[in-house]
């Protein structure tokens, strides 16, 4: 998953409704921007060029969760208008770019490990300038995700493929297939320099794909079992309250019972 450029900076006029629904990069948290949250300038760029009345838009935006509190800011050049009231309107984007975070890196949760996240964020960042390198990183963190995803032995870990074979058993057919995928576009990327007469390269485009496959797993083990986690922990957390209220009626029950002329129930289940 590939996380959501905001909506595009202001058009006429300085004030701007809330951004709705942005998702911050780094924690992932989808949030509603506020007027102090976000800032917006426009600086003119030199006005010779053929972009006719051009100008460097820069938003900013402060991640509202107090957990987090990081700082996301996206820069556009684009040809604007001028009104006569002193308002900017923006006509054609010609480049939008996100400044920081650096990259299209997917926030990723605490429980994947940092030389996980590493390799991943550098795959995600060399894939621009080549698909090679990336393919090879993405293959490495493939066979990092593999043995600690699934805490393959020490005495089990080598070469990717046995290790992949080791674990055959508990993914599923289609993700199988695609880690296959990664596996051998990621062996070109790895074995570039071994093979020099037969040099195929990986494009950009290739390397985003592997990529894609990446965040796909990160989704369906780690992000899931998190939430299973998080789930059944509240599932239980229920039940100790609610065993807590049975025991704490009963006993209230065992109380009132002589003062009515109820049947006890106080022993029943
Ligand atoms: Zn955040």
């Amino acid at each position: 998953m590939r996380v959501q450029v905001p909506p595009p900076a202001p058009q006429r006029g300085t004030r701007r409704m809330a951004v709705l629904n942005w998702q911050c990069p780094y924690c992932g948290t989808f949030t509603t921007i506020n007027d102090g949250d976000e800032t917006n300038t426009a600086a003119p760029l030199n006005g010779r060029s053929r972009i006719e009345n051009a100008h460097l838009f820069v938003q900013s935006i402060s991640c509202p969760n107090p957990k987090c509190g990081k700082l996301t800011v996206d820069v556009e050049i684009a040809n604007s208008k001028r009104y006569p009231n002193g308002s900017l309107e923006k006509q054609r984007s010609i480049l939008r770019q996100r400044l920081m975070p650096e990259g299209n890196v997917m926030p990723l949760p605490d429980v994947v490990p940092e030389a996980i996240r590493k390799t991943y964020r550098e795959a995600v960042l060399v894939q621009p300038i080549s698909g090679a390198a990336s393919a090879a990183l993405s293959r490495r963190c493939l066979q990092g995700v593999l043995r600690d995803f699934f805490q393959i032995p020490q005495n089990r870990r080598g070469e990717l493929g046995a290790e992949l074979a080791f674990v055959k058993d508990q993914i599923n057919t289609q993700i199988w297939d695609d880690i296959q995928a990664v596996r051998a576009v990621g062996d070109i990327g790895a074995h570039m320099d071994k093979n020099i007469d037969y040099i195929v390269d990986v494009e950009p485009k290739e390397a985003a794909l592997l990529i894609g496959l990446l965040e796909e797993l990160f989704k369906v083990w780690y992000i899931e079992r998190e939430r299973r986690v998080e789930q059944s922990g509240l599932l239980k957390a229920l039940l100790t309250d609610k065993r807590h209220l049975q025991k704490e009626a009963k006993e209230a029950g065992k109380v009132a019972a002589p003062m009515t002329s109820f049947p006890d129930h106080s022993s029943s289940k």
